[in-house]
Order: structure tokens, then C-alpha cells, then sequence
């Protein structure tokens, strides 16, 4: 297929980056099961390793099927290039580290993933890096957090576990004036949903795990590039603007221009810290990413009526859905993200703590995972699960103190989901 701007989104989740395989015609995208690839002759071998041509050499840095999917993910957000990785988190270290040094640090939201909160809080002290975290809603918080040593802002546009979006534009003017980019983790919108490149973030991460494989197989990651950042504005980036050793002195950005931070992502960051996806995890990904437009339509319509009911129901304190007209961001929903607010939110039970526990336990349909973003239903107790490493401060801050549990809702009925939670709150309640 051609790469026509004029395809729609579910055209787009079907075909880009996809073309019958040259050798067999095989309509459907191969699984490249494969490390290596013969070379044609030794110049051709010298030109690639030299990034003079670009090809396949090794399976750690560059694979065909996984390729595919880095063309389909960065043709649905809009962004030049893509580079897939082995898990969300390891998109993250990704995507920080070629802006990233020792003294450097990243302003984050509040209002994260978990384990993000944990691997920006604790992890990557060990390279070096620090997080400082803000609430995103108040901008010049945000402002006087970036200091001279600030790298990158990271935000989640519907951010886990729930409740809140982000005015992704409003922060990028922030990052445009400090001169660094926005990454921006589009995990639990999805390019459905929210496109963050056409809103001004310069880098988008994903946890490939969540909606875009939508089944619950497989892990990986992905950083996609908008182009857009000008990496030698200032000499702020020098991995990317300056002369890279390991190719005898070859300036990424001088050379590759928008696709520099994706050849970096690629030569530098798969090919050394080696967090790489594997073929047949990029293979189920893109069987997922073929029906994404149609099951977020679902998860969003499933997730709007089940909010509606628990807001109703005497037996919930509150429920925190960006969807609902209640939520202090329903204007912010409208005018940014105009397919809903997601499928993943948290509501608070009476009886607080133990009650969550006993609703957990009473729950047919809706599995108690860890995970989000599968085609079924899940639940989860965040403050005594992905949260427990979280002081009760930042339990709060994220949205995940002890009376409230996160659901992801799936694409099965909605009245069967609704008479599930209905008798298993219930039991909670007894
Ligand atoms: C799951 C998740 C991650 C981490 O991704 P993994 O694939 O589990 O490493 C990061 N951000 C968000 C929003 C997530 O939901």
C-alpha cells in the first residue's frame, strides 16, 4: 500500500507498514523467526554497519515483522519513525536515554502508572537521572520545576489508574519554551483515541502489552518520534547532536535530520542496551492493532454505561471516569479527546479497604490482574498490588488510596459486567 494521507484510521490499523512478502506473495505479514541476514557481499555488509545503507543485520537491532509493526505504530500517531521495544518500561528508559545524563533530570506528573513512579522515583537513580514529580494541571508548578539539567517532561494523556486526562497542548507550550520535548505515554488512549503528536508532544511511549495487542499475550513497548524537535537548538542533546564515537564521529541528528532520535533508538539503544521485541511478540501486536479502532469504540461504550451505573449505586462512594459529566475534566474530554475517555477507571467502595478486598474476591467475570487494556475485564486493589511500593502520599497522589479499585473494562456485555460487579458488591457490602 502506498503511503496515501488520505487513508482513514481503520484503513491505516490494517495496512501500514504491511505489504504482501516479496518472496512468496504471503498476504498476511510473516514472522521473521530468524537472528541474522546474509550479507550480499562484504561492501554491503561494511555499509550498514557503517549506517550508510539501511537493512537487516542482526535481530537484536532490526527485525522484519517488528519493523512492520514500527511503521504501523508511527503511521497511526502521526510521527516519522518508530522504535519497538521489549516491554513498556523498557520504552521509557528508551526514550530517556539518548536525552539523559549522569546530573540530569526528567519533571514528571504525579499521576503515573505505578511502576513508572517506582523505575522514575527509584530506578534510574542508578544511571544517574532523577524524576521530579508535579501536577501537571498546575503549569507553573511545572514551570519552576524545569531546571537547567530538566531533559524531557513526561506525562500520560488518560493517565492511569484513572480519572484524569491531560491538556497535553498546554504542557507542550511549556516544554517548547524550555526548549526540551514532552513524551508523552499514550498506553491507555491509544492513537483511537489521542493522537499526542498532532497536540505538540515530541516523543509518544506505549506499553504495546495493553489496548494495541488487546488480548493479553504479549509484552513490548514502542517509542514513536514526531520529527519535530530541533535536537541541536541548544547543546543540551548531545547524543544526538554531537559526534558519536561508537560511528566514527557520525552527528545523528546532522545526519538522519527528523529520524535521528529513531536511527539512535535502533544503532544505539537496541544494539547496546539490547531491550529488544521479539518477531512473535510483534506478530500478535499486529493482529491486535488490526481490530484497535473497533474494540476501543467498545471499551469506551462499556466503560461509559458501567461508570454511570456505579455513580448511581448507594454502595460506591465515588467513581472517578473522566467520562462522566461529574468529572472535573468533562470539558477537558470534549474538546480533546472527542472518541471518550478511555476504558479504565477507579471508584472508591464504602467500607473502604476491607470492602475492596471482599469485592475482589466476589467477582465472576472480571479477572484480578495486574494488566489493563485485555479484551475481558480486570480488576485490581492497587493500594495493596501495583501501588504497595508507593508511600500513602503518593497512593493518594495517583489516585490509588485503599478504598478504591481500578477496573479495566473489557469488550464483553455490559449488562453482564453490570450484574457481576452488582452481586459481588453485595457480598462486599454484607
Ligand atoms: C503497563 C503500563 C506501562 C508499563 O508497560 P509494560 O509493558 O508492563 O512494561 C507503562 N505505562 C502505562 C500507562 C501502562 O499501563
Amino acid at each position: 500500500m502506498s503511503d496515501g494521507p488520505t487513508y482513514g484510521f481503520d484503513t491505516l490499523q490494517i495496512h501500514a507498514g504491511a505489504r504482501p512478502d516479496p518472496a512468496t506473495g504471503a498476504r498476511q505479514t510473516p514472522i521473521y523467526q530468524t537472528t541474522a541476514y546474509v550479507f550480499r557481499d562484504a561492501d554491503h555488509a561494511a555499509a550498514l554497519f557503517n549506517l550508510q545503507e539501511v537493512g537487516f543485520i542482526y535481530s537484536r537491532l532490526t527485525n522484519p515483522t517488528v519493523a512492520v509493526l514500527q511503521e504501523r505504530v508511527a503511521t497511526l500517531e502521526g510521527g516519522v519513525g518508530a522504535v519497538c521495544c521489549s516491554s513498556g518500561h523498557a520504552a521509557q528508559i528508551m526514550a530517556l536515554f539518548p536525552l539523559m545524563g549522569p546530573g540530569c533530570n526528567v519533571v514528571a506528573s504525579t499521576r503515573l502508572y505505578g511502576g513508572t513512579v517506582t523505575q522514575f522515583s527509584q530506578t534510574i537513580k542508578r544511571f544517574g537521572w532523577s524524576a521530579k514529580f508535579v501536577d501537571t494541571d498546575d503549569l507553573d508548578a511545572v514551570k519552576d520545576a524545569i531546571d537547567e539539567n530538566t531533559r524531557a517532561v513526561f506525562c500520560e494523556s488518560i493517565a492511569n489508574p484513572g480519572g484524569y486526562v491531560t491538556d497535553i497542548r498546554a504542557l507542550a507550550d511549556v516544554s517548547d519554551a524550555a526548549g526540551i520535548p514532552l513524551i508523552v505515554d499514550n498506553t491507555s488512549a491509544t492513537p483511537y483515541l489521542c493522537r499526542p503528536i498532532e497536540h505538540g508532544a515530541t516523543l509518544v511511549v506505549h506499553s504495546t502489552t495493553k489496548y494495541l495487542t488487546g488480548n493479553g499475550t504479549v509484552t513490548g513497548g514502542c517509542i514513536v518520534d514526531s520529527g519535530k524537535f530541533d535536537w541541536s537548538a541548544n547543546d543540551k542533546f548531545p547524543s544526538l547532536s554531537e559526534p558519536e564515537p561508537a560511528y566514527h564521529g557520525l552527528k545523528f541528528h546532522e545526519t538522519f535530520g527528523p529520524l535521528a532520535f529513531t536511527f539512535h533508538g535502533i544503532a544505539i539503544g537496541l544494539r547496546d542496551l539490547g531491550m529488544t521485541m521479539n518477531p512473535q511478540a510483534a506478530h500478535y501486536t499486529l493482529m491486535g492493532i488490526e481490530t484497535l479502532s473497533l474494540r476501543m469504540e467498545r471499551h469506551v461504550e462499556n466503560a461509559q454505561k458501567i461508570a454511570a451505573w456505579l455513580e448511581a449505586d448507594d454502595r460506591v462512594e465515588y467513581v472517578t471516569y473522566a467520562g462522566l459529566p461529574s468529572s472535573p475534566y468533562s470539558d477537558r474530554v470534549k474538546a480533546h479527546y472527542p472518541r471518550g475517555a478511555g476504558a479504565l477507571f477507579t471508584f472508591a467502595v464504602k467500607g473502604g479497604y476491607d470492602a475492596c478486598i471482599k469485592l475482589v474476591n466476589a467477582l465472576e467475570i472480571f479477572s484480578h490482574v495486574a494488566n489493563l487494556g485485555d479484551a475481558r475485564s480486570l480488576i485490581i486493589h492497587s493500594a495493596s498490588t501495583t501501588h504497595r511500593q508507593l508511600t500513602p502520599e503518593q497512593q493518594e497522589a495517583a489516585g490509588a488510596g485503599p478504598g478504591v479499585v481500578r477496573v479495566s473494562i473489557g469488550i464483553e456485555d455490559a449488562d453482564d459486567l453490570i450484574a457481576d460487579l452488582d452481586q459481588a458488591l453485595s457480598k462486599a457490602s454484607a
